[in-house]
């Protein structure tokens, strides 16, 4: 394991209003398919971070509730052990890499991720011809055939490190950033370094009302949620 980084992300619940700017963030940066009603329909939309909307309380006193959901980068990840070719690993960094060449598409390990955040690419994408120039050249697009997810903007990660390596220092906190967390206007996804005693992640999953998805599966992810604040001061 890397003895400078361990990428983690905190995503407040509390401050989450479902607006959605990160989902579109995310498949704008890294070149995702646009998912269409239809796709919808199928099930088999493309959303490397989804908003999961739930309802509490009984009408008329009915209340929707957002919960942010993304590859949560597990330190003991199901989908790693079932795949065949090695194209899914985790790195040094704590993240769970899927390597887009390698994967020959059996889906084993969409099939073994109890988050849902594995998404396999059934046809050719297209892009209309007007958003041709907006796709990033940074991220490759992904073919028919093989798996994708989110891996926190890897490529923005490699590029501030390969600069800051070149500095002869190692990256501050904040100075990374992926699009989703650069976008949210209301500041409920923070990302950083869990090595670093004094980044902001590594204060935030210190919170009292701090949990994560599932964990008793034992997966240990590397995304750690806080509570919503319902009236009253009680987090739920
Ligand atoms: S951008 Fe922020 S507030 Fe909007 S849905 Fe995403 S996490 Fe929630």
């Amino acid at each position: 394991m890397s003895e400078e980084y361990k990428w983690g992300m905190v995503v407040d619940v509390d401050r989450c209003t479902g607006c959605q700017a990160c989902v579109v963030a995310c498949q704008v940066e890294n070149n995702a398919p646009l998912s269409s009603e239809e796709s919808f329909q199928r099930r088999r939309p493309m959303q490397w971070i989804r908003i999961e909307r739930y309802w509490e309380g009984e009408y008329p006193h009915i209340k929707a509730r957002f919960l942010p959901l993304l590859c949560q980068q597990c330190g003991n990840a199901p989908c790693e052990p079932v795949c065949p070719v090695y194209a899914t690993y985790h790195n040094r960094e704590g993240l769970n890499v899927q390597i887009y060449p390698r994967c020959i598409g059996t889906r084993f390990c969409a099939n073994n991720c109890p988050y849902n955040a594995r998404f396999f690419n059934w046809v050719e994408h297209q892009w209309p011809p007007v958003m041709a120039n907006y796709l990033n050249p940074h991220v490759t697009v992904r073919p028919r055939g093989i798996m994708e997810k989110c891996t926190f903007c890897i490529h923005r990660l490699h590029r501030a490190q390969r600069q800051a390596k070149g500095e002869g220092r190692v990256l501050r906190d904040g100075e990374v950033q992926p699009a989703c967390v650069q976008t949210c206007p209301t500041n409920a996804l923070v990302f950083g370094n869990l090595k670093d005693p004094n980044s902001r992640v590594s204060s935030m999953v210190q919170d009292e009302r701090h949990y994560r998805l599932l964990e008793e599966l034992g997966t240990e992810p590397s995304v750690v949620y806080l509570k919503k604040v319902v009236p009253g001061g009680r987090a739920s």
